[in-house]
């Protein structure tokens, strides 16, 4: 696989329109509130009747912040009340002593993630209390290769919590970063100095953590190539395993908080891109390997190692070496994947508190795979995770003939062939250097419920592609 990419801003302006990350497939706006707690109930038990039945990946969502980041798209709480920690990590004991009792208890957690939000609003003593009951309710995998990772707001860690996280069996690290150019945390409304940033994860390396990953964002408001070289260079110093730069979606009829960005101050098309160059430059004249999408990494890191043996994996936390396992989602709005669902709970706090409170499993709304689903979702992981789809092992598995089964698709992918994103290679399709930063608009040419919605449904619901 061509780990290469060859930047060329026509054609990536050209193709930059809104489609799913597909972090799943079906992606999320396909699920629906007809899946219900017995459809959950159902996969789980057919889960562990597997003759090898999958490890186990938890996800733990807190929804609560400090105060608002003006280009935030997560499901999060603004609070400055920390008293409102406690109840709701009492509450996510109560949802995962519901939910671990229906899973075989031989089932290893082989990744346990925490994210939000702002899983450091809560606090050393409380996170040790929730990390000792899961630990208690399911069972944690003592793999020197199991993930324990949390994502942190720097400017939140207090003095002896990431020693504190080490203790817990935490091993990875996650810190937004976004720009270290104060116009842009100004208009942002995210004020966070290099000093604080380092500090914390120079003590993440002190205490021992096995990767530390960093999150920028391009195309945020007042951004310029200086600047934004700039905190290239000073992340670059501090050596993160991974490096993240997403790609600042503005969708202010969506994201509320959004409304706060002046819009009048966003770099245009083509200063959008600039930014996304100079990073994938810089990135690289440091030695970081492309994985796809918006990730980088050091080329001993895991996800650069998996890259290379073609075992990566997607799910809804993101690139990983784990998504072979079954994923349970706890806290409010958490995504569940469970053998061939989707499940995601209540987003709104209260509904999710209700619910937990009257002893029902949370579950809002979700989608049961159909075969069609299977086959797709197959195909989007290939591409996603190897750039390439192989059609004679989707042949094999599913016992399909593809180039007829996906007629509609490969004639969708024919200007992106005449185009140089994707040529075919024996029984593969292959995303081309030029076409490895185009991950997603090649995956929606195999997306079934794309290929009836206009681009005004999609527009909505969706982020553009670059
Ligand atoms: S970007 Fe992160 S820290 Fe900022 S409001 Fe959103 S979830 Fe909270």
């Amino acid at each position: 696989m061509t780990t290469a990419l060859d930047f060329d801003a026509q054609l990536l302006r050209r193709y930059d329109k809104p489609g799913p990350r597909y972090t799943s497939y079906p992606s999320a706006p396909q699920f629906s509130t007809r899946f219900t707690d017995a459809d959950f109930r159902r996969q789980v038990a057919r889960s562990n009747q597997e003759p090898i039945p999958r490890h186990l990946s938890l996800y733990v969502h807190v929804p609560f912040c400090f105060s608002p980041c003006f280009y935030c798209s997560c499901n999060r709480i603004i609070t400055r009340d920390l008293r409102r920690g406690a109840p709701y990590a009492e509450r996510l004991v109560h949802e995962a002593e519901m939910v671990a009792p229906l899973f075989a208890r031989d089932r290893d957690v082989v990744q346990l993630h925490f994210g939000g939000g702002t899983p450091n609003f809560l606090d050393a003593p409380a996170l040790g209390g929730l990390v000792d009951s899961l630990g208690r309710f399911f069972h944690f995998s003592n793999a020197r290769t199991r993930d324990f990772s949390i994502e942190l707001d720097p400017r939140s860690v207090r003095d002896g919590d990431i020693e504190a996280y080490a203790a817990m069996g935490f091993n990875r690290a996650s810190f937004g970063v976004q720009d270290f150019d104060r116009a842009v945390q100004l208009a942002i409304n995210r004020e966070q100095s290099i000093e604080e940033t380092l500090r914390a994860i120079d003590a993440c390396r002190a205490a021992g953590f096995r990767s530390v990953n960093v999150d920028l964002i391009y195309g945020l408001p007042r951004q310029t190539l200086a600047g934004f070289l700039h905190t290239l260079n000073t992340i670059v110093l501090a050596r993160p395993d991974r490096i993240a730069v997403y790609g600042y979606a503005h969708m202010p009829e969506k994201f509320k908080a959004q409304r706060q960005i002046d819009e009048r101050e966003l770099p245009d098309a083509a200063e959008r891109l600039a930014l996304l160059q100079i990073a994938i430059e810089r990135l690289s004249a440091a030695g970081y390997c492309y994985i796809g999408l918006d990730h980088f990494a050091l080329p001993g890191d895991d996800l650069s190692v998996a890259l290379a043996a073609g075992s990566l994996q997607r799910n809804f936390m993101g690139y990983t070496t784990h998504a072979e396992s079954d994923l349970i989602g706890l806290g409010a709005s958490s995504i569940s994947h469970i053998g061939e669902s989707y499940s995601q709970n209540y987003r709104e706090l209260p509904e999710w508190e209700s619910a937990v409170d009257q002893g029902r499993l949370p579950i809002a709304r979700g989608l049961m795979l159909d075969e069609d689903d299977v086959i797709r979702a197959d195909v989007i992981q290939q591409l996603m995770c190897r750039g390439t789809i192989d059609r004679a092992r989707i042949e094999a598995r599913h016992d399909i003939d593809f180039d007829a089964y996906f007629a509609d698709s490969m004639a969708r992918l024919l200007p992106l062939a005449a185009d140089g994103l994707v040529s075919f290679d024996g029984s593969r399709i292959v995303a081309t250097s030029r076409g490895r930063l185009m991950l997603r608009i090649i995956a929606m040419c195999f997306d079934r419920y794309l290929a009836t919605q206009t681009s005004s449904e999609i527009r909505p619901r969706h982020s553009r592609a670059l």
